[in-house]
Order: structure tokens, then C-alpha cells, then sequence
């Protein structure tokens, strides 16, 4: 018989289970949670995280370069990609534990075991066979990386392998052109490796305002990465074990690479979970189905984060988390907004976007007035370097309203992240433009775009 009597079950250690227990543990629930892998989740443990940190490393790179133009002269700098990755590792670790230590200084028991569903209230540990009671449950597994079938799909890799790759290669062909894609075919350019991004739209970053798409495949190809669109990987064989690949690309004959890539998206983890004996209902991608204050078909489970589809970012995960806590164990109820929520690809040339591109607002709205403006970053200016920064205000024509604000250069995520309280708030040009500009700073080009070009 189950022994332990929980108000809550939280499947999944990432963004948003955590937050989810810690603050329904903060309300006075008895809160216990599994997690299979490691304490953090995607974000933490093989995403934003490990990820930013190369995309930092990766742009020493451009530094160098830029460093002979102010004056300096360095001797050829060496790279070191084992440093690097024991480096990620320690901190990665570091984080961990904190994640860890937080849940139970929160007094929420943590489980190192994968945990199935016996049904709407029992929880089976795989660890132990233990089964566990609790009130409620809240599923929080995330996804996984979606591999295509086609043949050879298994020798490739995907954003769980690169993070502890041994050594780089010297060439690699990435498939997909959304955000993983993208910031790895940047950061991995950077740090030496001959890239090939083979991507099967028109243009790569489907649903980006089609300008920052357009600015950010030119700077790729400026930087000597080959961006194939119109074009999909159809085979890819081992020529030797452990060594390079020959990869067939429809329409662009036979490659070869030292590595394959796909990050050809994420789908949700729910296979297994034992989601039916539960009631819980899911879509034809395995998302689990959930209203408004992420509760899914069964009255006593909810799901937040990536395992719902909706927007798979951490922060949103952990709003969903939070309101899901404050509202079932706090009395506070509240919900997720998921309307303007700034987004970031760390490319290199950075993307930051909030709200909405000049083709949505063109659907939604009958007038819509484009503010645009290329320039030299400062930084580029005494070099030969032909970087240019792209930013953009989609504004509604009849309230003035800024619908969204789009950046592609240095620090646009940092400066998207201050443009979304204004956007958020509802801000119009006109206040845009009472706002005294920072000089010289290239966010000031927001406040100064005095002339539609649309
Ligand atoms: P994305 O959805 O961003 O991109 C997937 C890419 O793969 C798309 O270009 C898609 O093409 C392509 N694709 C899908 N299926 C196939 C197929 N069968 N054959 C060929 N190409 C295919 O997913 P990612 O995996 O890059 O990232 C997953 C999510 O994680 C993101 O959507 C984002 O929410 C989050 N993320 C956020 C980051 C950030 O905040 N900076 C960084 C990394 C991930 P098409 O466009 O034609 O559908």
C-alpha cells in the first residue's frame, strides 16, 4: 500500500517543476519530487545555460579581431575546447546543486528516479518500485530532441550530445534553421569548425520578423557559414567508425562532415509517463492538452513548461509553475500571460524581438507603420569589419500603439528585455519618441526613428 500521503507530486526537476514546488512548499504543502536526470533540467543542465556560456566563449573570437583596431596587438590566440567544457562542467554542477539544495531548504523531499503514473493519484518511483500517494499532481517533463527518419538518423547528434563532445570537428552539417540551429551554427563557426547549415524553408527562423531573418542569414554567410535552404538532409552513412560522414543532401549532392547535427526541434516527453491510466489527455505531438491555469483533463494533475507546448522558455515555465502554485496552494490565483513574451537567439549577430513581426501585424492590424534602421555598431566602426545592427518598430497606424520592437546586433537581448515592459505596457510611438535618448549607446536608435519606411 502507497505510505506516503503528499499534497503534491511534481514529475521533473526543471524550471518549472522546481519553481512549482518550492513555492507550493512555501504555501505549507507536503511536496515531494522525481527527477530522472539532473536537478535543473533542459535550461540548467544541456540548454541556455551550457549554451550561453559557449556562445560567450565563441565571441572571443570576434574580440580578437576587433582588438587591432583600438590598438592592440595580441599574440594568435589558442582555443582550448576541453578547457571549456570542464569549465561548463564545474559550473553546471554548481547549479545543480543549488537547484537541489533550494527544493529542500523549501522542505520539498527530492527522488532520484524516473516516476510513472499508476493512475490520477498514484505515482510509481522506477528507483525503488515504491508507489507514492498525493493529492495532486503536476507534470513538468519538458521534451526531448525530435530526430527526422531518415536513414543514418542515429549516427548523428543533437543538442544533448554537444554539450560533452570531446573534441570539436573540424567540419559539421547542422539541420533545421530555428533557434538551436541557428545559435550553434554561430558559436561553432567561431570556435573553428567549418560549418554547413542545411535548412528545408525559404529562409531560416520561421516566424521571426522576415527582416532580422534576412539580416541574420547575410551575417552567417558573411562569416563564411554556408546556409542551404530549399534543402534537407535525405541519408547520412559512416565513411569510417567514430570518424567523418557522408551525408546526401537533396538538391546539393554528397557531403562530407566530421560530425551531424539535427536540431530539427524538440517534442514533448510524455511517452511512457502513463499519461492514459491518469485520464490525461494529449495532442497528436504527445503535448499535453491544458487550459488556461495548466490543467490538463484530469481535475487533479497540471502541466507546465515544454511538456505543454505552448512557449517552450524557461521563464514562461516558470511563470506557469509559479501561478499553478500561488493558485492551488496559496489562494492567490493567477495565470500565465503568454502574450508578449521577448525572445532571444544567440546568434552571432544577436536577435532580441518582442510582440509582433511586421507579417503578423500586417494580419492583425489595417494600418501598420515600419520604423527601421541599419547602422555600423560603435565597436565596428574603426575596423574593416562590415557589420551592421537591424532595428525595427512594428507600430499599429490608428492608436500609435508599438506592436513590436525587433533587434539584430550586439546586446539586442538586453535591450529587448527593457523594450518588453514598454511594449507590455502598451507604450505608443510618441512616448517612444518623448524618451530622451542615451548617448552613445545603440539602443538610443529606438527613441530616434523619426520617418516610416512603411
Ligand atoms: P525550432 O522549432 O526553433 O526549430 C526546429 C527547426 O527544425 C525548424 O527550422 C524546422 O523547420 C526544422 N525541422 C523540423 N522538422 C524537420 C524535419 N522533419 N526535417 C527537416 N527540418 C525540420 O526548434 P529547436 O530545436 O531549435 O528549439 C526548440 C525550442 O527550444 C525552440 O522553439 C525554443 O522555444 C527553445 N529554445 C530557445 C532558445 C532561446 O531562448 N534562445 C534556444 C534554444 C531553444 P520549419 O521552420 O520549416 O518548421
Amino acid at each position: 500500500m502507497p505510505a506516503t500521503n503528499l499534497d503534491l507530486f511534481v514529475i521533473g526537476a526543471g524550471s518549472g517543476g522546481v519553481r512549482a514546488a518550492r513555492i507550493a512548499a512555501g504555501h505549507g504543502a507536503r511536496v515531494m519530487i522525481a527527477e530522472e536526470y539532473r536537478y535543473g533540467g533542459t535550461c540548467v543542465i544541456r540548454g541556455c545555460v551550457p549554451k550561453k556560456l559557449l556562445v560567450l566563449a565563441s565571441r572571443f573570437a570576434d574580440e580578437f579581431d576587433l582588438a587591432g583596431s583600438f590598438g592592440w596587438s595580441l599574440d594568435r590566440p589558442r582555443f582550448d575546447w576541453s578547457a571549456l567544457i570542464a569549465a561548463k562542467d564545474r559550473e553546471i554542477s554548481r547549479l545543480e546543486g543549488i537547484y537541489r539544495r533550494n527544493l529542500e531548504g523549501a522542505g520539498v523531499t527530492t527522488v532520484d528516479s524516473r516516476a510513472l503514473l499508476e493512475d490520477a493519484h498514484t505515482v510509481r518511483l522506477l528507483g525503488t518500485g515504491e508507489t507514492v500517494r498525493a493529492e495532486r499532481i503536476l507534470i513538468a517533463t519538458g521534451g526531448r530532441p525530435f530526430r527526422p527518419q531518415i536513414p543514418g538518423a542515429e549516427l548523428a547528434i543533437t543538442s544533448n550530445e554537444i554539450f560533452h563532445l570531446t573534441e570539436l570537428p573540424e567540419s559539421m552539417i547542422i539541420e533545421g534553421g530555428g533557434f538551436i540551429a541557428v545559435e550553434f551554427g554561430c558559436l561553432l563557426a567561431r570556435l573553428g569548425v567549418r560549418v554547413t547549415l542545411v535548412y528545408r524553408g525559404e529562409q531560416i527562423l520561421r516566424g521571426f520578423d522576415d527582416d532580422l531573418r534576412k539580416h541574420l542569414a547575410d551575417a552567417m554567410r558573411a562569416d563564411g557559414i554556408e546556409v542551404l535552404t530549399g534543402t534537407v538532409i535525405e541519408s547520412i552513412e559512416a565513411v569510417t567508425p567514430g570518424g567523418a560522414h557522408r551525408v546526401r543532401l537533396s538538391g546539393a549532392g554528397v557531403r562530407e562532415a566530421g560530425l551531424v547535427m539535427l536540431a530539427t526541434g524538440r517534442v514533448p516527453n510524455t511517452a511512457g509517463l502513463g499519461l492514459e491510466r491518469a485520464g490525461v489527455q494529449v495532442d497528436t505531438r504527445g503535448a499535453i492538452l491544458v487550459d488556461g491555469q495548466s490543467q490538463t483533463s484530469a481535475a487533479n494533475i497540471w502541466a507546465v513548461g515544454d511538456v505543454t507546448d505552448r512557449i517552450a522558455l524557461t521563464p514562461v515555465a516558470i511563470r506557469e509553475g509559479h501561478a499553478f502554485a500561488d493558485t492551488v496552494f496559496g489562494n492567490q490565483p493567477w495565470s500565465c500571460d503568454h502574450t508578449n513574451v521577448p525572445m532571444a537567439v544567440f546568434s552571432t549577430p544577436e536577435i532580441g524581438t518582442v510582440g509582433l513581426s511586421e507579417a503578423r501585424a500586417r494580419e492583425q492590424f489595417s494600418r501598420v507603420k515600419i520604423f527601421r534602421t541599419s547602422f555600423r555598431p560603435m565597436a565596428a566602426v574603426l575596423s574593416d569589419s562590415t557589420e551592421k545592427m537591424l532595428m525595427k518598430l512594428v507600430v499599429d497606424a490608428d492608436t500609435d500603439r508599438v506592436l513590436g520592437v525587433h533587434v539584430c546586433g550586439p546586446d539586442a537581448a538586453e535591450m529587448i528585455q527593457m523594450a518588453a515592459i514598454a511594449v507590455k505596457m502598451g507604450a505608443t510611438k510618441r512616448q517612444f519618441d518623448d524618451t530622451v535618448a542615451l548617448h552613445p549607446s545603440a539602443a538610443e536608435e529606438l527613441v530616434t526613428m523619426r520617418t516610416p519606411v512603411a
